[in-house]
């Protein structure tokens, strides 16, 4: 029996309606910016596997550090014991995060970094005396599929049968030069009961809604008025963090630093899941008391692993090397110059690009996991290239270690797409 037959028989899919898309791609290796499959075939990497393997697939650098922590300490219970790797990796991501990040907190994955951040919001209004119970994010944010983090996230398609049993969230439309008065004012009036304990939103990209990109200005504004009222300012840097946008983070583009940072995917550089909720010394401290129940109780079994550790160090180390930001700024270029090469063209509606992300929206409708748009993964695939179209938004966000020859590849295959579709 193949893999793709025996996958049939145990296994259930993440986002998926076996029903409708039984079959599923057997990956058997992975190296640089390429996946190989059972067939022999081979498919650049085009979307970094959800934007995690952005150093390359098996890069020995990490892979090597990894392979010696797990010889040194496997794993230890993070609450009452501490280890090497969570604290030196605290002290490297601190230099790097927005100046006023001083804490860092562990958890699983996005979802989770998410949900500690909105109960880390909502004790710190609690333990601080002030009840505040809503949430304000944006309309099209998705910040993961756990009970918190599904309750803030204004994709529909994940949330029908939910919806009942959401915390108390206000959503606003995504700040624009056209909108922004009307947001403004929308904002300021749910801030005049006190209730609102967290704005949360994905800083300039919001990645699940197809890569929409908005200004920093406008979100900066919200900000500031957010600050004014205590409100607590929650960045999702889950897909956004290390070097996306051309910056470390997307925060570095505002003016108004949130308060607390979610981090994940390619915090741990494709190996093993783990997630970061960083926050300011002005947080941690509604926490310190001499009242047990002031504390965060809030822990996974898995927190701080040090395996994962060494992954994150080693990738926070490759981020900020010569060569891995000179590749930044190659492909920050390169795409460029394919957005002028094709943003004319008739099937193209809009094309957009921050950072490494580049997306382009065809002048066709689209549902989101419909059929027009499986025939265009599968015609991806189909040419080698793996891209998984957004409704219909086509977007790249490969490793930065990509080389010309393999981005040259995505392109001339997203211009065959055009003639075809
Ligand atoms: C992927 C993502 C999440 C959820 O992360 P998981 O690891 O899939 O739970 C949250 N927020 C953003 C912005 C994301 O892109």
């Amino acid at each position: 029996m193949t893999l793709r037959e025996r996958d049939k028989k145990h296994l259930w899919h993440p986002l998926t309606q076996h029903k409708l898309h039984p079959d599923h791609i057997a990956i058997t290796k992975a190296k640089g910016a390429v996946l190989y499959d059972d067939k022999g075939n081979e498919y650049i990497d085009g979307i970094a596997s959800w934007y995690t393997c952005m150093y390359g697939h098996c890069n020995p650098y990490i892979t090597n550090k990894v392979a010696k922590q797990m010889e040194q300490l496997d794993h230890v219970v993070f609450a009452g014991f501490t280890h090497e790797p969570a604290i030196k990796l605290s002290e490297e991501l601190i230099k790097i995060l927005p100046d006023n990040q001083e804490k860092i907190f562990f958890s699983d994955n996005g979802s989770t970094s998410v949900d500690v951040s909105i109960k880390m919001a909502l004790q710190y209004h609690f333990n601080n005396g002030d009840k505040r119970n809503k949430v304000i994010a944006l309309e099209g944010g998705f910040h993961g599929d756990t009970f918190g983090a599904m309750s803030v996230s204004g994709l529909s398609v994940y949330n029908g049968p939910f919806e009942d049993f959401f915390i108390d969230v206000e959503r606003i439309p995504v700040p624009d030069a056209n909108n922004f008065n009307e947001v403004k004012k929308q904002f300021e009036k749910i801030l005049t009961d006190h209730k609102v304990a967290a704005f949360i939103f994905e800083p300039l990209v919001q990645g699940a809604a197809a890569m929409k990109m908005h200004e920093a200005a406008f979100i900066d504004e919200l900000l500031a008025i957010a600050k004014n009222k205590g409100v607590v300012t929650i960045a999702d840097e889950v897909m956004t963090g290390f070097g996306k946008t051309g910056k470390n983070f997307a925060s570095e583009y505002l003016q108004n630093l949130p308060d607390i940072i979610c981090l994940s995917k390619s915090l741990t550089a494709g190996l093993v899941p783990m997630a970061i909720t960083s926050c300011s010394q002005q947080i941690y401290n509604a926490f310190l008391s001499d009242e047990l129940g002031k504390g965060f109780f809030h822990g996974h079994t898995y927190s701080a692993n040090p395996t994962a550790c060494a992954a994150a160090l080693a990738g926070v180390e490759l981020l900020q090397s010569d060569e891995i930001q000179t590749r930044i700024e190659r492909v920050i270029k390169s795409h460029r110059t394919f957005e002028e090469k094709i943003k004319n063209h008739p099937k193209v509606k809009e094309t957009r690009q921050l950072g490494v992300i580049f997306a382009l929206d065809l002048n066709l409708e689209m549902e989101r996991y419909g059929n027009l748009r499986y025939q265009l993964f599968n015609f991806f695939m189909e040419n080698g290239v793996c891209l998984r179209p957004l409704g219909s938004t086509i977007y790249i966000l490969a490793p930065f270690v990509i080389t010309d020859e393999q981005l040259h590849k995505i392109y001339t295959t997203i211009e065959k797409a055009l003639d075809t579709f």
